[in-house]
């Protein structure tokens, strides 16, 4: 059992069998049931070749905990955020690699809210129960349950009618295919399915649509089938990456943006975006009325801050996008359904609504550091751009900022990589900030 690899900021995962298997899965399930003995739980799993029987093995450790569980089948992850905060389940758990290619698999939990718990809200205290090795004993029960139409119904009141709008639906074979097309197709969308049937081998491509692998027949099928636009999901259905109707690829800041501006015609709050949005993000909010906030990038963050600022919206690079009606658990299918009907409003193609936005000057990159150097060379980078008094964020990695940009260097979670990125509006400006960043590139430890 390797549980300080699999026990992450954000969720459980692994290598399958290696890292994570059937045991993992029913100590994970006893040590869960022992530290919340009370608590109505919801467990789904994504459409993975191991899910079934890691669920299987994480159920058996609940109920031999003492808990009562409903199991609610094959669904995408935001089926089970809505459990918890629309149908009274108290915690969820969903058995899911994300959109990690097939070898993987793992485990994400929410609370009552459907907001998720990391490592420091839950997950490492389940950790240490699982190396105690001493759990609670007791008879507990298995339900079924299926909750797909009761989701579909509620997704369905955040759209209008979408009478000849054409769309692909790319779920990259996995969870979320069946059910994103039926409750499109209930709004009226003529809706083209395209690796809608869940296939845990993943044939057609790596199951993450912000990789550019995926998005290459989701592009072709758009353009031959004349739709109107083409909607990518990764495995569990909760990242997003929208395709126009001519083929090209969306910016997810311009999606976001969209979003933005139709949340605050109708009420002014707080917008949370992470650290890698464009300025775009913060230019917009602030341009409607609304107070933009920078936060860290991940999903268990986002949601976390949105929850204590009250935010009326949300969202991330990566294509994640949260809302106050589901209590600002992630839901894309809830995007999905407002740019359709932003569309129909304006009676405008995402490409005509698109089109406003001004384009900045920008890089991104990902570059490789020795791993044992990765924190260290941030920290550095810290002291030195203090030294130098530049205006700084330091809530994720390093981002400073300019009067129109900035420049963020941020150490990966996963890989020996640091991610870089720069942005600004005016030229001269933007130079400025690029020469820095290969001043800085120079310097790391490779
Ligand atoms: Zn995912």
């Amino acid at each position: 059992m390797e549980l300080e690899k699999i026990f992450r900021s954000y969720d459980v995962r692994g290598n399958y069998p290696q890292e994570i298997d059937e045991n993992v899965a029913y100590l994970f399930g006893k040590a869960f049931g022992t530290l919340y003995p009370d608590k109505k739980i919801v467990v789904g799993w994504d459409a993975r070749l191991s899910s079934p029987s890691l669920k299987d093995n994480l159920v058996k450790g609940l109920v031999e905990s003492g808990i009562e569980v409903t199991d609610i089948g094959m669904v995408p992850t935001p089926v089970i955020y809505f459990a918890c905060y629309k149908l009274g389940y108290e915690m969820g758990i969903m058995v899911t690699g994300s959109h990690l290619t097939k070898e993987f698999n793992g485990f994400k939990v929410c609370n009552f809210k459907g907001i998720p718990i990391g490592y420091e809200t839950g997950l490492n205290k389940i950790k240490e129960t699982i190396k105690k090795g001493k759990f609670s004993e007791g008879k507990g029960k298995l339900n079924k349950r299926d909750i797909k139409k009761e989701y579909i119904n509620f997704i369905k009141s955040f759209g209008s009618n979408f009478n000849e709008t054409k769309v692909v639906v790319d779920a990259t074979n996995g969870s979320a295919g069946k059910i994103y097309s039926q409750a499109l197709k209930e709004k009226g969308a003529e809706v083209i399915e395209l690796y809608c049937e869940p296939n845990g081998n993943f044939p057609n491509h790596i199951p993450d649509p912000m990789n550019k692998e995926f998005i290459v027949d989701l592009k072709k099928e758009v353009k031959e089938k004349g739709a109107d636009l083409g909607f990518g999901f990764d495995s569990d259905g909760d990242r997003l990456n929208i395709v126009d109707g001519k083929g090209n690829l969306i910016n997810t800041n311009h999606i976001f943006s969209l979003l933005i501006e139709d949340k605050l015609k109708n009420e002014k709050g707080k917008v949370i975006h992470d650290v890698l949005c464009s300025k775009l993000v913060d230019d917009v909010t602030k341009e409607n009325g609304g107070t933009p906030i920078i936060w860290k990038v991940g999903h268990t963050y986002i949601a976390n801050k949105c929850l204590e600022e009250r935010a009326v919206i949300a969202g991330e690079v990566s294509g994640h996008y949260f809302f106050k009606e589901t209590s600002y658990a992630d839901d894309v299918l809830i995007a999905c359904m407002r740019i359709l009907s932003i569309m129909k409003e304006e009676g405008k193609n995402l490409s005509e609504l698109t089109s406003k936005y001004p384009k900045y000057y920008s890089y991104s990159d990902r570059v490789y550091i020795k791993e044992e150097e990765k924190f260290k060379f941030i920290e550095s980078l810290k002291k030195k751009f203090e030294e130098k008094s530049y205006d700084l964020i330091t809530l994720d990695g390093v981002r400073v900022n300019f009067n129109n940009g900035w420049a963020l260097f941020r150490p990966s979670n996963t890989e020996a990589k640091i991610s870089i990125g720069a942005e600004s509006s005016e030229k001269e400006e933007f130079e400025k900030i690029k020469d820095l960043v290969d001043e800085v590139i120079k310097e790391i430890p490779k």
